[in-house]
């Protein structure tokens, strides 16, 4: 089962995560959403920041289908998907996870040739609380 990996700028996004909720950090200054999430602003410099809901739907922006050599937990899942999702509320800001065809599926649940570029999708968590991605409209 794939687990977050937190750190200290990201801790609050997978606290928000683990309770089913999809926030990306903002800047409190100047408003700018950035991810991934780091101390300072890369628009105005400022330190202040805050954790803005958002709707958790977007579209693939963009996606693989790895190949082997896949490490071993990996290997057994091939063929599986690694989508880019832009946000819809957020355009700027693009997530990184798997199409799947519900919370918990495992990441080969989703055939890789049904994947179209700008399908809309909506964010689901898994029981670890990470973030993966069904289709609006299956
Ligand atoms: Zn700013």
């Amino acid at each position: 089962m794939l687990t977050p990996v937190v750190d200290e700028d990201g801790a609050p996004f997978w606290g928000y995560a683990a309770q089913g909720e999809l926030r990306v950090q903002a800047c409190a200054d100047c408003a700018e959403p950035r991810f991934p999430p780091r101390p300072c602003c890369p628009h105005c410099q400022s330190f202040a920041s805050e954790w803005r809901a958002v709707s958790g739907r977007g579209r693939v922006w963009s996606y693989v289908v790895p190949h082997p050599p896949l490490l071993p937990d990996y290997a057994e899942l091939a063929p599986y998907n690694v989508i880019v999702v832009e946000l819809a509320d957020a355009p700027r800001i693009r997530l990184v996870g798997n199409l799947v065809t519900g919370p918990d599926a495992p990441l080969n649940s989703f055939p890789p040739d049904r994947i179209r570029i700008g399908a809309r999708v909506q964010v689901v968590f898994s029981s670890a609380g990470l973030p993966q991605w069904i289709l609006e409209r299956p």
